[in-house]
């Protein structure tokens, strides 16, 4: 039997999870499919980091998209909460970035700076000295010299985010369908618009592309284009311990739970997720050397997680030229972006206009020869 719906999602990570739910939010009504757990699942082991300072250096719109989403991150959690009980314990007091010498600093500097200019100013950041930094973070070690802080950074429990946002969905009746990879969707051409049929059994108007790694051989068939590729990022989780840090920083936190989580890598090395000793000890050195408390903590955990990376570590969002209601969304940062996917892609997706600030995410700038971005990161 054919199952219809107004919109099938596949791919029910963080990405697909916040449009799902977003579209649900607006009385759409949503098939979600999810592979499961024999796939590489970023949402399963990032570092929860709802993170603005420095992104979009060189690339003024993504310094805007994400800045737009961490506004509205408190009306996210408030609407899971209020839809499902579950606190994702969002906190945003503004997050630091260490620097271990003077030209660290001005770097950091030029960077933070340019982005203000791009965005008329309205980008606060501070520049803090050695005495300035320990006057707001007493525990950090002698080595470092100085940090920069953004009021707008924060960070969340990524689980149970990735938790509300399946229960919330749940709660509005969207269908969703674990166990399921999808390998085949076709598109056939209607009066009035195109139709979607996924593994033969699910159709649709409209499919949202959200699978994450799974997205480019899906994106293919489309019509549309989505070169990602793995990138592994490593974690290390500290036992609890007595609440020495109040704000996020870019490498280490401490979770609403106490424990302390370090991180993180960036390696390219395919589809593996295996975590390898000499990451491991200099993550933890690095996290040492920032906090010296940290030297006689027991490590409990550690994981290796695969990022969704695109060539220039910026999202694509597309509706696909050829099938119209066609759309592929995907982000290397899909904590930060959680709340801007609920609350802006999903709308777009359901037939509203592209958020301006998102036309320039489209995977044609991959060919074209002009296109120099310097890296998300
Ligand atoms: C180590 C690490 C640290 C990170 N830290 C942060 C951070 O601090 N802040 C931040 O904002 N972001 C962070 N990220 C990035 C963030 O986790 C990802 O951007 C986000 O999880 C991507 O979500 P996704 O839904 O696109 O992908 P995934 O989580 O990979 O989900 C894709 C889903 O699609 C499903 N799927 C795949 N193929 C198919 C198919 N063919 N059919 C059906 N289903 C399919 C899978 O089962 C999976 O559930 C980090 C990532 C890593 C790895």
């Amino acid at each position: 039997m054919m199952n219809i719906s107004d919109i099938i999602v596949i791919g029910g990570g963080l990405v697909g999870s916040a449009v799902a739910y977003g579209l649900a939010r607006q009385g759409a009504k949503v098939t979600l499919l999810d592979e499961g757990d024999q796939a590489f699942r970023a949402s399963r082991g990032n570092f929860g980091l709802i993170w603005v300072q420095g992104k979009g250096f060189g690339m003024t719109p993504y310094a805007r998209w994400t800045r737009l989403s961490a506004g509205l991150w408190p009306q996210l959690a408030n609407a899971l909460f209020d839809d499902t009980g579950i606190d994702v314990r969002l906190e945003q007091p503004g997050g630091f970035c260490f620097t271990f010498s003077d030209e660290e600093q001005e770097e950091r500097r030029r960077r933070l700076q340019a982005i203000q200019d791009e965005l008329s100013g309205d980008y606060p950041f501070e520049m803090l000295g050695r005495q300035e930094a320990i006057a707001r973070v007493p525990a950090l070690g002698p080595a470092v010299t100085g940090a920069s802080y953004t009021p707008m950074d924060g960070h969340t429990n990524p689980l149970k985010l990735l938790r509300a946002l399946h229960a919330a969905n749940l709660e509005r009746r969207v269908h969703y369908v674990s166990g399921q990879p999808v390998k085949t969707v076709t598109a056939q051409l209607r009066a009035g618009g195109s139709l979607f049929t996924v593994e033969g059994r699910w159709q649709a108007p409209r499919v949202v592309l959200a699978a994450g790694l799974g997205n480019p051989g899906l994106a293919e068939q489309l019509g549309l284009y989505a070169p990602v590729v793995p990138n592994r990022g490593q974690v290390l989780i500290g036992e609890r311990t007595a609440r020495f840090l109040e704000h996020p920083t870019l490498n280490v936190r401490q979770t609403d739970e106490g424990t302390i989580q370090l991180g993180d890598s960036m390696e390219e090395v395919g589809f593996n997720d295996n975590v390898t000793t000499g990451v491991m000890a200099s993550i933890a050195r690095r996290g040492v050397r920032t906090f010296p408390v940290l030297a006689g903590l027991r490590l409990v955990r550690a994981w290796g997680a695969l990022r969704v990376m695109t060539p220039d570590g910026f999202p694509i969002y597309e509706e696909s030229p050829k099938h119209p209601g066609a759309f592929v969304t995907t982000c290397h940062s899909g904590v930060t972006l959680a709340a801007a996917h609920a609350f802006r892609v999903a709308p777009w997706v359901a037939g509203a206009s592209r958020p301006e600030e998102i036309g320039v995410f489209q995977a044609g700038r991959f060919s074209n020869p002009n296109y120099r971005p310097s890296h998300a990161h």
